[in-house]
């Protein structure tokens, strides 16, 4: 069995949390977010805290924002425990918004500027803003206040308003229990409502440890921020993490694949995380070796599979990078398994292991754990699992059980303790029969030179239950019907060749966090 190593494993103690759940914990340390970041302030006043276009703000002078806004937000009328909600690019505007609320005690709700406006009032409404910061580029798209009852101000960065607000007295920060929470952040969901998973200030301190302990972090590191401050894992794998390492959040508005290898040269970047796509756009659309990527050593993955061929060719380019592929989700603050530094490329088709605190199980329909090498539903346990839904009682009973989230992703545990995911559970298709994993066509058909990505759904067939319709993004005339199935009938079982296959020189439709919302595509057939 693999584990973590005993420096890290002896850090870790049994405590007991929320509703009686009995959690692994690491024993030392900070006592809520606010003492995370005093810690930070205190060993590295001068270092960047955060860079963003041409803002750069020391951690002494961000201390210094927050503790300003912070004052400004309470004059405003915000106390312990209201919301404010944060509808920001990555912009430095963010990480000041986000921990002036949690220095006066108020619970941030970071949202995606992707979303439209019926998604941001269902959201806001359901939280009950009591203050929402908005970007300008945003207004348009802001809901009527009427529909708002609860939202007293609206205030847009880059105005008067806004900078008044910074400018408010000095504040304190506040002492908070650490099972207060200090975020809500609410899942993009490809089916239904969005639900808004409540993470305290304990999660986030032990998902924030997380990654510090199994990426191997140190001091001085600089992490550059691609995906949405607003998604969990832009929040946790940078943001909170370089917080605890008192590293630097450098930041990406949009991202663009030369843009981000030319910032990542002249920021000196260390480590990122980010989904595979964006990996594998600097293979289609970079040459690598242009940038002076001496400094970045760790490339965290992790939102979806990447192929194993886009590992074997970023290792190949990139060899002073380790990738480490992170499997998580938002009801677990970020990361359930990472992968142990050495194991990339022999585990390549594995997520990694359960992270230090972490406890898997899987299980069967019935919620029985399955054999060794199974597959089954993974059931995650740890200090990292959110304790429920904001204001969602039924959804926070059906989803987690004796301190478990139902993830309904489906994987196997081999026998040295390594993941792998084989699909989420409402994406397999059952073919005549067979249980065929989406995930397993789509890692194949996306080796082939001329797919872009491309995504499988099961299409109603009155024989067989089920069939196979993938669609596939590619921009080769060449490529065609025929040649998908042909690769994939080289590759995997027969029953698992699509029956059908629809091209598309445009890319698949995705949802806010960058997700394919494959509800759309069944609408398409
Ligand atoms: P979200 O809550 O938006 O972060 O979505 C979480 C879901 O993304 C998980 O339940 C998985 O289905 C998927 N996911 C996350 N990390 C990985 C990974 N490393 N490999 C494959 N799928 C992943």
């Amino acid at each position: 069995m693999t584990s973590w190593t005993s420096d890290i494993t002896n850090l870790i103690g049994q405590e007991t949390h929320f509703d009686g759940r009995v959690l692994r914990c690491f024993t030392d340390r900070p006592a809520h977010l606010n003492a995370m970041f005093a810690d930070a302030v205190a060993r590295a006043p001068d270092a960047e805290a955060v860079v963003s276009g041409g803002t750069r703000l020391t951690y002494k002078m961000l201390d210094r924002r927050i503790a300003g806004l912070a004052g400004g937000l309470q004059a405003a009328g915000v106390g312990r425990g209201d919301r404010v909600a944060i509808l920001l690019s990555n912009r430095s505007e963010f990480l000041t918004t986000l921990l002036a609320c949690l220095r006066l005690g108020a619970i941030a709700v970071p949202v995606n500027i992707r979303e439209g406006t019926p998604e941001l009032e269902y959201i806001l409404d359901h939280c009950g803003a009591h203050l929402l910061v908005y970007g300008p580029e945003l207004k348009d798209r802001l809901p009527a206040r009427s529909a708002l009852p609860a939202l007293e101000h609206a205030v847009c960065v880059d105005t008067p308003e806004f900078d008044r607000l910074i400018d408010g007295p000095p504040l304190a920060a506040v002492d908070i229990e650490e099972e207060t929470t200090a975020v809500i952040l609410y899942t993009s969901g490809t089916t239904g409502r969005p639900k808004g998973a409540m993470l305290t200030h304990f999660n986030i301190i032990h998902s924030s440890i997380h990654f510090e302990l199994c990426m191997g972090l140190g001091a001085n590191e600089r992490s550059l921020l691609s995906v949405p401050a607003s998604h969990v894992t832009g929040l946790i794998a940078t943001i909170f993490t370089m917080v605890r390492t008192a590293g630097c959040t450098v930041m990406m508005e949009t991202f663009r694949a030369d843009g981000f290898l030319a910032l990542a040269a002249e920021e000196n970047v260390t480590q990122t995380l980010m989904v595979p796509a964006m990996y594998n756009l600097f293979l289609l659309r970079c040459t690598v070796s242009d940038y002076d990527l001496r400094h970045w050593r760790i490339g965290g993955y992790g939102g979806a599979p990447m192929p194993q061929s886009t590992i074997a060719e970023l290792t190949e380019k990139l060899p002073t990078l380790t990738l480490v592929n992170a499997y998580g989700a938002t009801e677990l603050t970020s990361p359930a398994t990472i992968m142990p530094h050495g194991y990339g490329a022999t585990r390549a088709d594995s997520v990694g292991i359960a992270v230090p605190c972490g406890e898997i199980r899987i299980v069967d329909p019935t919620g029985a754990d399955v054999p060794e090498g199974e597959h089954g539903e993974l059931w995650i346990k740890g200090p990292m699992v959110v304790p429920g839904y904001w204001e969602n009682p039924e959804k926070t009973a059906s989803e987690f059980t004796d301190g478990y989230w139902k993830s309904g992703d489906v994987g196997s545990r081999d026998a040295d303790g390594f993941i792998r995911l084989h699909d989420r559970r409402k994406d397999m298709v059952i073919r005549g029969g067979y249980n065929i994993y989406s995930a397993e066509i789509e890692n194949t058909l996306t080796a082939h030179a001329s797919v872009i990505e491309c995504a499988v759904i099961g299409r109603p067939d009155p024989v067989l239950g089920e069939k196979i319709h993938v669609f596939v993004h590619t921009t080769d005339a060449a490529f065609d019907e025929d040649a998908a199935k042909a690769f994939v009938r080289a590759h995997l079982a027969d029953y698992k060749v699509p029956d059908f296959v629809s091209l598309w020189d445009t890319p698949l439709p995705r949802n806010a966090n960058g997700k394919v919302v494959k509800t759309e595509l069944r609408k398409l057939v």
